[in-house]
Parts: structure tokens; C-alpha cells; sequence
């Protein structure tokens, strides 16, 4: 296996952490993960793409939902809803509370999120893979709506259910943060960056907004490999196309290369795209064509395999 700087992992949240679950059985690796989603609720750091990565890495995620732990109960939002809480709208479980408190009162000792993030993740059992948040400032994704103006993006997905037409979408925070050391170190010292198969907007894009890191990332001579989160003319889940739309961005493959132009070497796309393939290889990637669902967990191996070579 190779050592865990060799391989540096972008992620999100949901669809990047049954890609990472994949990598997880062929290498070892680092995760750079989006802070973008990070949120304060009950007076508690809540961090959904670093938790879903870390809930999945330990394997104790609940995989068919998408976010929280296995099997948990949520007693403590149904007490805040009884005392008349605003914030209950967001699902916390009683297990994922813990994670949070845990977190927050770590971060008052003066703890930086990077150390908590490393110390969670041990003690949860996450094996094989280091996982470190972008950058150790608040940076918040929000979503700029025609209905209701701006908003967090937890509020636009969860609190108004991807309902309202995104018109834009800022990373606010983004350009005043500054990637860690750990990170700049790991990009720098990277054979191979792979792009999680995640929302370019919210997941990968809050990264490469932060200052210097675009900089960071093109200066690294590492292999750069995306995963195309489109099917043809939509995304596998979650708001990507309503998002790539407020750019002028058709919800493709093509859009994906077009958003990552002068930064990736490959794009993986599915078979079924084999059409934008050429235009894709215009943008200056070549295009690598396999099954690109990860719908089992022999499915994540192979397509990790395949972000590996390709
Ligand atoms: P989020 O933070 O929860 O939005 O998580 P990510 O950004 O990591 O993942 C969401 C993205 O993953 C969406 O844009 C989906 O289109 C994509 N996605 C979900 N399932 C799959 C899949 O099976 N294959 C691929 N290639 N992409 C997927």
C-alpha cells in the first residue's frame, strides 16, 4: 500500500465518501475535505462532509442515508424541538451530538479543527486514511436564491429542500483562509490528487477558493484525477445541476471539465458519455470511460481502482 501523502483525496460529503469507502480497500491516502457545509447549531461546531467522511471511514456510517451513524436515535433534537428550538430543522442523531460536543469543547480548549479532525477520527477507528479539513478557518458556502435571497447552504438543501432557483453561490470566508500546513504539505508532496466524485460547487469549489490554494494545487506535480459526478444531463444526486445552471453550465460531464480546466489531468466520465469526449479532451484532460455508479461496494473498489490508474 502507498504511503498516505502519496495520495491526496479532495472531498465532499455523501457521494465522495462511498468513492473514498472504495480507495479505502486499494490504498492509503489523505482527505482534504470540504468546509464549506460547516455550521454552528446549538452553540455546536457541526461539520457534515468531515463527519460523513469520518462516520464512513470508521464504518460506522449510515450509508443509506447519506449523513449521521448507524443506528442512531435522535432524543436530543426531540428534546430541543420541545424546548422550543429554532435550529431543529437539521437532523442531528444522538451519536452525531456527541461528535459535536466533543468537537466544540476541544476547539474552546484552543485545539485548531485539523487536531480534532485527527483526533476523532482515531478514536473512532478510521483506518488507512488521514483526514484533514482545507483549511482551519470558517469558510461558509451560501446559496444566493431568487425567492429568499442568501442563505447557508445547509439551510437552502435541508431547511427549504433544494426548493428554491439558485441564482449564485459565494464561499464566503474563503478568500481571507488559508490552506493549513498539513495540507499545503500534503498537496505539495502529492504523486496523485484525485477529485471525489462530488458537487463542483459545493464541495469541491469552496476548496479551490481558498486563498492560495489554486496556486498550491497547480504548483503540485501529482497526477490530478476527477471524478465526474454527472450522468448525462443530470447529477447522480443531490443540487449539483439546479447549482452548475446558475453559472450558465449545462449539468455535464463537459461542464465538470470546463469548471476544472488547467487543474486536472484526466477526467473520469461515464461510458454512457462517451459523446462529450472528445470536447471534454479540448479542454486540455483526457477522458478515462468506465461505469462511473457506485451502487455496491465492489462498484467504489473498481471505480477507486480506476482513479488510481487512470
Ligand atoms: P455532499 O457534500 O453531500 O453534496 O456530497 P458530495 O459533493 O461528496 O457528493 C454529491 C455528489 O456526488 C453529487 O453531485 C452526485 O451527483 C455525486 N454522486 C452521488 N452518487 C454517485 C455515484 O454513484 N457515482 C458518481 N460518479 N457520482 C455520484
Amino acid at each position: 500500500m502507498n504511503a498516505k501523502d502519496a495520495v491526496v483525496a479532495l472531498s465532499g460529503g455523501t457521494g465522495s465518501s462511498k468513492f473514498l469507502r472504495g480507495l479505502q480497500k486499494v490504498s492509503n491516502f489523505t482527505v482534504v475535505a470540504n468546509v464549506g457545509d460547516n455550521a454552528w447549531f446549538h452553540g455546536l461546531y457541526v461539520c457534515p462532509d468531515i463527519d460523513i467522511v469520518t462516520y464512513t471511514l470508521a464504518g460506522i456510517a449510515d450509508s443509506k442515508r447519506g449523513w449521521g451513524v448507524r443506528g442512531d436515535t435522535f432524543k436530543a433534537l426531540g428534546a430541543l424541538k420541545r424546548l422550543g428550538s429554532k435550529d431543529t430543522w437539521f437532523n442531528i442523531g444522538d451519536l452525531d451530538f456527541a461528535t459535536h460536543v466533543f468537537r466544540t469543547a476541544l476547539m474552546k480548549e484552543g485545539r485548531s479543527l485539523t487536531q480534532v479532525t485527527l483526533t476523532i477520527a482515531r478514536r473512532l477507528g478510521v483506518g488507512g486514511a488521514r483526514i484533514l479539513p482545507a483549511t482551519d478557518a470558517h469558510v461558509e458556502t451560501h446559496v444566493v436564491t431568487a425567492e429568499k435571497g442568501e442563505m447557508h447552504l445547509q439551510e437552502f438543501w435541508v431547511k427549504e429542500k433544494g426548493r428554491l432557483t439558485p441564482e449564485r453561490v459565494r464561499y464566503v470566508g474563503a478568500r481571507q483562509a488559508r490552506a493549513t500546513n498539513e495540507v499545503a504539505t500534503g498537496i505539495d508532496k502529492a504523486e496523485r490528487i484525485i477529485l471525489s466524485p462530488a458537487n463542483p460547487m459545493t464541495s469541491i469549489m469552496p476548496t479551490l477558493s481558498i486563498g492560495g490554494f489554486r496556486e498550491l494545487f497547480m504548483r503540485s506535480k501529482a497526477r490530478k484525477v476527477a471524478i465526474s459526478p454527472m450522468l448525462g444531463e443530470r447529477a447522480f444526486s443531490g443540487p449539483a445541476a439546479g447549482m452548475m445552471a446558475a453559472k450558465k453550465l449545462r449539468p455535464t460531464s463537459l461542464s465538470v471539465a470546463k469548471l476544472y480546466k488547467g487543474l486536472i489531468d484526466v477526467l473520469v466520465i461515464d461510458e454512457s458519455d462517451r459523446a462529450q469526449a472528445q470536447e471534454i479532451e479540448r479542454t486540455g484532460a483526457s477522458c478515462v470511460m468506465t461505469s462511473t455508479l457506485m451502487k455496491s461496494g465492489e462498484d467504489e473498489v473498481r471505480l477507486a481502482k480506476v482513479a488510481m490508474e487512470a
